[in-house]
């Protein structure tokens, strides 16, 4: 049986606006097409799993304090996450998630927290909290030769520099940086954006990029996913596509 395995981490403090929700519909698209689909969890003071072992590691959003709290920890398993990366495992990252895989991320009252430095972007908090990134996103990308938009939510203060190759162009919001040209960090394996929502609600493609990386990547012959019913989930991204951006 085909089976991806994913390691989530800081889920209990890195979970703004339901991030954890990305893996619950990572585990029902997988479900619905018979792939066995494991998740473990990792947080502080957890023993060091072999993060090469894993498809996916997934790390959600949060605010500066929480990001601070985990830090320390997250240094820990830079070797670790790193050595995963380099041998493929898929990184998905959101917001607070995507800003410490970079140099540094320093936050809203100037203290620096330091990031893993996998990427060469850093992020500088912008230090008038009134000035924050809110609102929803929309970003045109393209998956494997396909055009897709992706809706989501964003609320940072971080403004990201030193992207050299987004996930997308900003259609509808902010992205990386105030009135942004480009949203989030895209590598053949690696998601980072910041956009919650949670993300792959309403954005299947987004969720069978993953999935069909992760299946994909130890077989010589890619295996097709099955397509599945994404009826609402589209219905409910092109509400927010024309509320946005057709006025
Ligand atoms: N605390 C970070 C910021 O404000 C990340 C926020 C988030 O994860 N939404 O930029």
């Amino acid at each position: 049986m085909n089976k991806i395995k994913i390691l989530h981490m800081y889920a209990d403090m890195l979970d703004l606006y339901g991030d954890s929700g990305n893996m619950e519909i990572i585990a029902y698209r997988c479900k619905m097409r018979g792939i066995e689909c494991e998740i473990d969890k990792y947080s502080i003071d957890s023993e060091q799993p072999d993060f090469s072992s894993y498809d996916l590691i997934y790390i959600g959003g949060g605010a500066d304090l929480e990001q601070q709290h985990i830090s320390e920890d997250l240094v820990k398993c830079r070797n670790g996450i790193e050595a995963a990366y380099k041998n493929g495992t898929f990184l998905f990252l959101i917001c607070g998630g995507y800003q410490l895989m970079g140099k540094h991320y320093r936050d809203a009252d100037g203290v620096d927290i330091p990031g893993l430095g996998l990427f060469d972007y850093y992020t500088i908090a912008e230090p008038n909290r009134k000035k924050r990134c809110i609102g929803n996103v929309v970003i045109r990308t393209e998956f494997t030769g396909k055009t897709v938009d992706i809706v989501g939510f964003e609320n940072h203060g971080g403004q990201t520099n030193g992207v050299k190759t987004p996930l997308g162009e900003v259609l509808y919001g902010h992205g990386n940086c105030t009135k942004s040209s480009h949203e989030g960090y895209f590598e053949k394996n690696v998601i980072a954006t910041y956009m919650h929502g949670p993300c792959l609600s309403k954005n299947p493609e987004v969720s069978d990029y993953i999935i069909g990386y992760c299946l994909n990547r130890k077989i010589d012959t890619a295996i097709e996913l099955t397509p599945l019913d994404d009826k609402l989930e589209n219905d409910c991204r092109q509400v927010m596509i024309e509320r946005l951006l057709k006025k």
